[in-house]
């Protein structure tokens, strides 16, 4: 099927952008950024967006930078861009390692990070990364910026707390310190398929036990999250399994899992379980 009809815009600045998209939001616009969720959608005429406002054009929304202890992540960012670590440290390398595991090389190279945020996956890889180190979420409308913490960001399946006039114009990830150590291990039943589970890791090591855990869970849920009971079962304890194994039975118990044509809740609570001890496995390695 072919997309029903819709008028193109092309904006050059994120002023232009803005105001364009508070236009056309009455009539059903929507902002294109790589549009490998968006097109599809719209050729199986599920979304039928009367306006499309094309952010590609957009110089400086292609930004991808250091600044203040963050990683700034501009709207037109690819995924592809992580292929190879764009910044020194662990969050470079976890951004490297996660990245392969999102759908495949043609659609890495168009998607884009911020794009997913905004899609809101539960199963998206970035929603994950983003919710688990605690991103800054940059939201610019006719009414100005505003930041958006991850914990107030995500809402549910497919749903954010962006308005719809607003434009997610960059994110922003903390560096991670030199000493960190990370994991993010998924299952999928074919390469290149969303993932039924997936979970990410990371901490640190303090006098040989374990400090600052931060345990995400994503596809599970309606959306991405820490889980507390799994940190606190990590914090002040030596990297063992025994530890990975009692981490990984909080998050198993503390999750509500969805349950959908691929998978009942009982599975995805057993994946998540998997999933947590294999990425703390890989966080020690
Ligand atoms: C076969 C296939 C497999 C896939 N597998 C995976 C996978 O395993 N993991 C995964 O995470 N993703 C997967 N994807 C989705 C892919 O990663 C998309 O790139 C991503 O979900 C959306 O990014 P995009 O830039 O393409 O956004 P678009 O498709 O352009 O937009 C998606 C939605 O977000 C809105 N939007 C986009 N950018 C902004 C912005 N800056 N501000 C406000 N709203 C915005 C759009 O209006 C639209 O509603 C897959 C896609 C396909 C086709």
């Amino acid at each position: 099927m072919k997309p029903a009809s819709f008028r193109y815009h092309a904006p050059k600045t994120t002023d232009e952008a803005v105001a364009m998209l508070a236009q056309v939001v009455p009539e059903d616009g929507r902002v294109l950024a790589g549009g490998q969720s968006l097109v599809p959608t719209m050729a199986f005429r599920m979304a039928r967006p009367r306006h499309l406002v094309d952010i590609n054009g957009v110089a400086e929304l292609a930004r991808l930078a250091v600044e203040n202890g963050q990683l700034i992540i501009g709207a037109c960012t690819r995924h592809a861009a992580f292929h190879r670590p764009v910044v020194d440290g662990p969050l470079g390398q976890l951004l490297s390692a996660v990245v392969r595991h999102i759908a495949h090389y043609p659609i890495r190279t168009r998607g884009t990070f911020c794009g997913s945020l905004a899609h809101a996956d539960p199963a998206s890889e970035w929603c994950l990364v983003a919710a688990t180190l605690g991103a800054d979420i940059i939201a610019r409308s006719r009414r100005g910026s505003r930041t958006i913490a991850t914990e107030n960001f995500f809402d549910g399946i497919m749903a954010t707390t962006l308005a719809e006039d607003e434009l997610l114009v960059e994110a922003r990830l903390p560096l991670l310190a030199p000493d960190t150590r990370f994991g993010f291990y998924e299952f999928s039943r074919r390469a290149g398929d969303y993932a039924l589970a997936m979970a990410l890791a990371t901490y640190r090591l303090a006098g040989g036990v374990i400090a600052e855990p931060r345990l995400g869970v994503g596809g599970a849920e309606g959306a991405p999250r820490r889980i507390a009971e799994a940190e606190a079962a990590l914090a002040g304890r030596p990297p063992t399994l025994d530890a990975f194994r009692a981490a990984a039975d909080a998050a198993a118990a503390a999750i509500d899992p969805m349950e959908d044509t691929q998978a009942t809740a009982d599975f995805r609570r057993d994946l998540v379980r998997t999933m947590t001890r294999r990425a703390l496995e890989r966080a020690a390695a």
